[in-house]
C-alpha cells in the first residue's frame, strides 16, 4: 500500500508559519505585497491567478494584478513593467508566461530585480540554481517538488532520481535542486533511449513532461518515490498527471496525486517567496 503524499496537507502545513512571518512584516511596517502581471486572459493564467491570489489573501500577504491587453505593444508592456519593478512597495513580481507570440520575454528578465523575482525569470536567479547558491529564488514548482519530499521525510541524498522533463522552469531546476540535495540525478527528454528502464531504476521519480499519463505502472520501480508534476486533461476531460496514478501506486513506496499534489505547494512556496523579497527589500 503505497503512501499518497497530499499537496494539499502540505500547503496546510506552511499556512500557519507564512501567516506568522506576514505579521511579523507588517508588525515592522512593511506590508508583504505580490504583483502579478498578465498579458491577455488565458484559461491556465487565470485559474492560477486564483489560485495564488487565495493563497496570499489566506496568509495576508497583498496581491496586485495588473492586466493588460492581448495585443499590447513591447514598448507599452516593458514600460508597465519598468514601473512594477522600480515600485517599492511591490516586494515579488509574477509574470505570466508565455506571453503573446509577438512579444518577448527577454528583456524582462533583462530587466527584473533578482529580489523581486519570486518565480525565477531573472538569469541571475536561474545562474543560483544551476551554482547550488541557495540565496536566489527557484521556480515556485521545482521548488514545490522539494518541498513535497521534504514534508513526507524523504532524503534524496544518495538516491537515484530520475527526472523526466528538461524544461527551464521545472525539468532543469528540479534536477539541479535534487542534485544539491545530493541525490545522483539523470535528466530524460523525448531522445532519451529506453525512458523506461530508466524510469524504472529511480528511487525518486520526478514526471515533468506534460503528457498525460506518459509513466505507466510497468516504468515505476519497485518502493519507488513518484512526484507527478504534469497538469494535463484526459480524454474524458479530467485533470490528470503525467503518471498512470491507478497503475504506478501499485509499485511506488509514495507518490503524489494530480490534482492536490505538487500543483498544490506551488503558491504557498510563491507565499513564501513574497515574504523572502520583502525582507530582503527591507534590509537593503
Ligand atoms: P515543457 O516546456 O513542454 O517541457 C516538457 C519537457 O518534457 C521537455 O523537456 C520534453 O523533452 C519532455 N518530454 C515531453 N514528452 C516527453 C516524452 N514522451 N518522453 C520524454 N520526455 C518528454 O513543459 P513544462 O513547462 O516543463 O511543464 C511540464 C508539465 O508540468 C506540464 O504538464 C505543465 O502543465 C505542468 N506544470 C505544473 C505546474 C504545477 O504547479 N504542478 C506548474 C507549471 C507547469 P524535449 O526537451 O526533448 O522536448
Amino acid at each position: 500500500m503505497s503512501t499518497v503524499m497530499m499537496g494539499t496537507d502540505v500547503a496546510k502545513s506552511m499556512k500557519e508559519d507564512l501567516i506568522r512571518q506576514t505579521e511579523e512584516l507588517k508588525s515592522q511596517g512593511v506590508e508583504p505585497t505580490l504583483c502579478i502581471l498578465r498579458v491577455g486572459a488565458r484559461p491556465d493564467d487565470l485559474s492560477y491567478e486564483r489560485g495564488a491570489k487565495k493563497r496570499m489573501e489566506l496568509v495576508g500577504i497583498r496581491c496586485q494584478v495588473v492586466e493588460l491587453p492581448e495585443d499590447i505593444s513591447q514598448a507599452k508592456l516593458e514600460e508597465t513593467f519598468r514601473e512594477i519593478n522600480q515600485d517599492p512597495a511591490i516586494h515579488g513580481i509574477l509574470v505570466f508566461r508565455p506571453l503573446p507570440g509577438h512579444l518577448s520575454e527577454e528583456p524582462l528578465k533583462a530587466l527584473m530585480d533578482p529580489r523581486k523575482d519570486v518565480d525565477c525569470m531573472s538569469p541571475v536567479n536561474m545562474a543560483k540554481i544551476f551554482a547550488g547558491d541557495e540565496t536566489g529564488f527557484a521556480p515556485c514548482t521545482a521548488e514545490a517538488v522539494m518541498t513535497m519530499l521534504d514534508a513526507y521525510g524523504i532524503d534524496p541524498k544518495g538516491k537515484r532520481a530520475v527526472v523526466v522533463g528538461r524544461s527551464m522552469v521545472i525539468g532543469k531546476p528540479a534536477a539541479m535542486l535534487l542534485l544539491k540535495k545530493n541525490a545522483t540525478v539523470t535528466i530524460c527528454h523525448t531522445r532519451t533511449e529506453d525512458l523506461a528502464a530508466t524510469c524504472r531504476a529511480a528511487q525518486i521519480l520526478v514526471a515533468a513532461a506534460g503528457k498525460p499519463k506518459m509513466i505507466t505502472g510497468d516504468m515505476v520501480g519497485e518502493g519507488a518515490v513518484v512526484v507527478d508534476v504534469g497538469i494535463n486533461v484526459d480524454e474524458a476531460g479530467n485533470l490528470c498527471g503525467d503518471v498512470d496514478f491507478e497503475e504506478a501506486k501499485e509499485k511506488a513506496d509514495s507518490i503524489t496525486p494530480v490534482p492536490k499534489g505538487v500543483g498544490s505547494v506551488t503558491t504557498s512556496v510563491l507565499a513564501a517567496h513574497v515574504l523572502r523579497s520583502a525582507g530582503y527589500l527591507q534590509r537593503k
